[in-house]
């Protein structure tokens, strides 16, 4: 089988999505809406366009290629886009030559991934390193996942999973003999909390990771650590996780380097104002995640 997928980006020499040099895809569509997120363009399952104001030149080009009159002058003389018109044809993004409009999402198949990896099959051995698949929610497209992982496991190569864990434990099932590692995400305990955090309860995403802790899978928990937000659910993760078998825990920093891409997408970004956290805040949180015996450091 050969099925086909939405990327938005195939990242060589990464460094931080796992052990050693790896490459990270990052496929596209994801069924939470986390307010800290720093991939926004990792949203939607479909194509879409960036678009960067301050590099347009005005040639006027993707007005004509346009087949549906989503770029507009506004009273003005502004270029405006009428995003709710766009079906992500990405027309306008292969004329734009000032790459005011940038492309985010790609359909391709299993061999085409595959042979990208490929690419840095050397650097692997050598680092330690392998493949990571991450979004979006990589396991929302789980057939195509499901390809690209048995290629990577015909080749002796070493995979990794980045999830959120909102999906069937079927899912998991599916993927579990063909992957090495799950990088798994956790973002508040409190159920009630998470929902307005991300959009969804955190009841599914518990259950999928005790049942993985109890398969004996290695498991790298990654918590991002939003101020204003789930800064105070460490004790309460700590309390979940210490009964599991997690190999490691990483407490990741809000950052703001996603800030314009909401922008370039026509997004809100409701964390506008919220700050980084500060390094002692980091260390607090660590602090408690190894009082309780876990294996845990700053990112
Ligand atoms: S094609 Fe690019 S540079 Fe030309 S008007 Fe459109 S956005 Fe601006
Ligand atoms: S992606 Fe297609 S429909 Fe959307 S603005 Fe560009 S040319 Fe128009």
């Amino acid at each position: 089988m050969n099925s086909k997928g939405n990327i938005f980006n195939i990242q060589h020499f990464s460094i931080y999505d796992g052990p050693g040099v790896r490459t990270t895809v990052f496929f596209k569509g994801c069924n939470l809406r986390c307010k800290w997120c720093h991939n926004p363009e990792s949203i939607s399952p479909k194509n879409q366009i960036e678009f960067y104001s301050d590099r347009c030149i005005g040639c006027g080009a993707c007005f004509k290629a346009c087949p549906n009159g989503v770029h507009v002058l506004d009273d003005k003389q502004m270029h405006m886009i009428n995003r709710a018109k766009c079906i992500g044809c990405l027309a306008c993004a292969d004329v734009c030559f000032a790459n005011a409009i940038t492309a985010v999402g790609k359909y391709v198949d299993a061999d085409y991934v595959f042979a990208s990896i490929m690419e840095d099959y050397l650097y692997y051995s050598n680092s330690k390193g392998g493949v990571t698949f991450s979004g979006g929610e990589c396991m929302l497209q789980i057939e195509f996942l499901y390809e690209i992982l048995k290629r990577c496991r015909e080749k002796g190569i070493h995979t990794a999973v980045d999830t959120a864990g909102n999906v069937p434990w079927s899912s998991f099932e599916r993927i579990l003999p063909l992957t090495d590692l799950f990088l798994y995400d956790i973002k508040a305990a409190d159920p009630a909390l998470h929902k307005l955090l991300t959009g969804a309860e955190n009841v599914r995403i518990l259950n999928n990771l005790e049942r993985l802790s109890a398969s004996g899978k290695q498991i790298l928990v990654r918590i991002p650590f939003v101020p204003e937000c789930n800064d105070g659910q460490i004790p309460g993760i700590a309390g979940i996780l210490k009964s599991l078998n997690i190999s490691r825990v990483e407490v990741m920093p809000y950052h703001k380097l996603g800030d314009n891409k909401y922008t370039a997408l026509g997004m809100d970004n409701e964390l506008k104002a919220v700050e980084v956290p500060t390094e002692a805040m980091m260390d607090r949180a660590v602090e408690i995640l190894v009082s309780e015996g876990l294996n845990a450091v700053k990112t």
